[in-house]
């Protein structure tokens, strides 16, 4: 099975190139030419364990790499770095049930896929015979460059490098990045907002001269950012677990429809929802949640996306994005597969920050339902949740589960957990009517108020010394990223 562009304008390649390249050179996404058939035999499936999924998916969507291959990048990737034998795992029970996707080594779920991505890139480059040293530049709103590390930390041929901004991270998230130990990661803060920081990093990304210093060093950038397919394939299984688990509890039978909710940033989650969709999973409502940056939300009720909009840091931060660039593989698939019409849209939204889609495009996206929620609408339904349930749960989860109180969908409901509320303890303590400690007081509060266990991944995390300090001007970034790996 091979893959080619949204934007119809490059040659179709294997998984492993997809993979190798990140984006593809018309500037358009990856996307499988054709879905692989999978034999999904929910009896069957609802004994076998995360990694057995796991190595039918990928079987499936990287049929360039071979048996002993899949199995060594899944024994890398879901071994005891994880809380959790099984990666992920399930919580609540009758419509509503949380797939918690936050028990790895940052505890947030970008773990599932970036645990792995190192691995497939490193197989894959292998694989065509490529011997440069893979660069992965990172801008992160915290999550992202955690996990991005976690993953690429002390990986051969390959250095990490993260820019996160001054502004909007939580401090277990700061931590997290300055502490990191790996020899071949850099980290590095810059003044401003994410915004500021993703357009400093995207500035690196087309700098000819500087990508031609690289080489000359033996060296290429890459991306470990959602776009690549590499990432989005591995959230697929996740999915497919899920689903098997709720027929071994009795809570649906084999064949039901549920309803996924996700809260949503760069569209890539939810996207991987309608991947499985599209291989036999049987959903009836994809629910996009959003903060207040709530462009999906107007983009689904209206069929038109307008980033032209205020920037907003919330207590939601990995939500705060404008422009989400895995929306453009769902286009390109409920436009049937129309690489033109796909590239229309996105010049429109390069030139005029706008399209609106076609009334027969938009007809095809009647599975998607929306909503979003506002910063207190955040905080209130931590607090609901914590008094009703007994359960807490973190801000970008609350985003979800706000939107999912608001649509009511009939029938069973699976909602992405997607960050563990001790990655975010002062907003999870305020929504408490707590007034929060900072560092590792924090994290005492928080298991004190809830009750429950700090995860052993951030037990010891305010003790690790701070290796990363420096911070720097948006026009400064070439020159320091000069100076951390030439
Ligand atoms: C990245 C992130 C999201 C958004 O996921 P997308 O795939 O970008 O839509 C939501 N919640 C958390 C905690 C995240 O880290």
């Amino acid at each position: 099975m091979n893959y080619v562009s949204t934007r119809g304008q490059a040659p179709r390649v294997t998984a492993s190139q997809a993979i190798l390249a990140g984006i593809a050179p018309d500037g358009g996404l990856y996307v499988p030419e054709s879905w692989p058939t999978l034999d999904l035999d929910w009896s069957a499936l609802q004994n076998q364990t995360y990694s057995d999924i796991a190595t039918q998916v990928f079987d499936a969507f990287f049929d360039d790499f071979s048996v002993s291959e899949i199995d060594y990048v899944i024994q890398k990737a879901y071994g005891k770095q994880w809380a959790n034998e099984n990666v992920v795992s399930l919580h609540g029970e009758n419509n509503l049930t949380y797939i918690e996707l936050f028990h790895g080594p940052t505890l947030a779920f970008k773990d599932v896929a970036l645990q792995i991505l190192p691995h497939l890139m490193t197989t894959a480059a292998k694989k065509q015979s490529q011997n440069e040293k893979i660069v992965i530049l990172t801008a992160t709103s915290g999550d992202t460059g955690t996990a991005a590390m976690s993953g690429f930390g002390n990986v051969d041929q390959t250095e990490i490098v993260v820019f996160y901004p001054e502004v909007g991270v939580s401090d277990v998230q700061r931590q997290q990045m300055q502490t990191e130990a790996a020899t071949n990661a850099h980290v590095i803060a810059i003044t401003g907002n994410f915004d500021d920081a993703q357009k400093a990093v995207k500035s690196l990304l087309s700098d000819e001269k500087l990508i031609k210093e690289l080489q000359q060093h033996h060296q290429r950038f890459s991306s470990a950012n959602s776009i690549n397919i590499g990432r989005l394939v591995p959230q697929i299984v996740y999915y497919l677990y899920a689903y098997a688990q709720l027929i071994k509890k009795g809570t649906i039978q084999s064949g039901d429809a549920i309803n996924i909710t996700v809260p949503t940033g760069n569209f890539g989650n939810v996207l991987a929802a309608y991947y499985a969709s599209q291989i036999g999973l049987p959903v009836k409502e994809f629910i996009v949640a959003s903060n207040e940056n709530n462009v999906l939300t107007d983009f689904f009720e209206t069929g038109t996306y307008d980033r032209d909009r205020a920037f907003k840091v919330t207590n939601a931060p990995a939500m705060d994005i404008l422009v989400s660039s895995n929306l453009e593989r769902l286009l390109y698939f409920v436009s049937g597969r129309n690489s033109e019409e796909v590239n229309q849209y996105m010049t429109s939204l390069a030139n005029d920050g706008k399209y609106t889609l076609t009334s027969a495009t938009r007809s095809n996206l009647d599975k998607f339902t929306v909503g979003f929620a506002t910063q207190t609408q955040v905080l209130e339904t931590i607090r609901r949740v914590a008094q009703e349930e007994n359960y807490i749960i973190d801000p970008h989860t609350a985003v979800g589960r706000y939107v999912y109180d608001q649509l009511k969908p009939t029938g069973t409901t699976l909602l992405a957990a997607t960050a563990s509320p001790y990655k975010f303890p002062q907003t999870v303590l305020e929504a408490l009517n707590q007034v929060p400690d900072t560092g590792k007081a924090g994290l005492k509060q928080l298991s004190d108020v809830t009750q429950t266990d700090i995860p052993a991944q951030v037990a010891d995390l305010f003790a690790r010394p701070i290796l990363h300090k420096s911070t720097i001007d948006p026009e400064q970034i070439s020159r320091t990223l000069r100076q951390e790996i030439l």
